[in-house]
């Protein structure tokens, strides 16, 4: 498919992500603020393991042959790992609204179902709030810009699913941000 963007195709923990968003320059292109997903299907259940390359590679034929797109999210994050899909430089497709304007984040699993409090399920939100908080942070975003799919108008997704709140996690990605920033301003010392 002529235009695709292609894929970054490697997966990162919270530390290694952060440092890797350090060495990227978003010149051409800035995202304004992140929509946050959740793939569905696969569920957690569908795949035991997490995300492999191959799973990846799957997924870039399926954007690119199938739907014809020039992108996909920018990124897949599971139990174990942050995987970049669309470099995180360019504008990615994931939400009608808000593509030229926003990263994708999709989290493996079906929260409308699978827990998001406990177990796997809780993993993959521990590993998105920690990448969230890295592009926060070198982006200079506030938190509270953060989106869900499902408030875009134009789209009828029940995306993520219900499990996940975003006040919740907009409120661990600040927490997260003043734990890795912890610092103040010095009291002046007494002359
Ligand atoms: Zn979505």
């Amino acid at each position: 498919m002529a235009g695709w963007k292609g894929i970054v195709g490697n997966n990162y923990v919270a530390e290694s992500f952060d440092s890797y968003c350090h060495s990227l320059a978003w010149s051409a292109w800035r995202p304004s603020f992140i929509v946050l997903h959740n793939t569905g299907i696969p569920s957690l259940a569908q795949r035991p393991q997490g995300l492999t390359a191959k799973h990846l590679d799957s997924l870039q034929a399926y954007y690119r042959d199938q739907q014809g797109w020039k992108g996909g999210p920018h990124l897949f994050i599971d139990d174990q790992q942050i995987w970049v899909f669309t470099p995180l430089t360019v504008s990615g497709t994931h939400s009608p609204s808000w593509n030229k304007v926003a990263l994708g984040i999709e989290m493996l699993g079906d929260y409308e179902k699978e827990p998001f409090h406990s177990g796997r399920g809780l993993a993959v939100r521990r590993n998105t709030v920690s990448a969230i908080a890295t592009l926060c942070a070198i982006l200079g975003l506030d938190p509270h810009t953060l989106r869900l799919h499902r408030e875009d108008p134009l789209t009828t997704h029940a995306c993520p699913g219900k499990n996940v709140r975003k006040l919740e996690i907009i409120q661990e990605v600040q927490d997260l941000m003043v734990q890795r920033h912890a610092g103040e301003h010095p009291i002046k010392p007494v002359a």
